[in-house]
């Protein structure tokens, strides 16, 4: 291997949403998932509604919120000028 063009490949931890932990190893040591084998609908045979945390209403939170902001940042280059 050569010295210094590899990434640094260390113990790693995926966290899903369900509370399931999986350590592997990765250049990254955390990895978030919203769902994992042992959650996921195809595994457990069970049907659930994937959308607990109300994913779909945070990203329309933050929609009005990225809105406002573009609003705001219009606002003041129209007064620079
Ligand atoms: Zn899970």
């Amino acid at each position: 291997m050569k010295a210094t063009i590899h990434p640094k490949y260390v113990a790693a931890e995926i966290r899903c949403a369900c509370g399931n932990v999986i350590k592997t190893r990765s250049t990254k040591p955390t990895i978030l998932v919203g769902i994992c084998n042992v959650c996921h609908p195809f595994y457990t045979g069970t049907q659930k509604f994937v959308d607990t945390a109300g994913r779909v209403d945070k990203f329309q939170q933050r929609m009005v919120k990225t809105q406002a902001a573009q609003a705001a940042q219009a606002a003041s280059k129209k007064k620079k000028r």
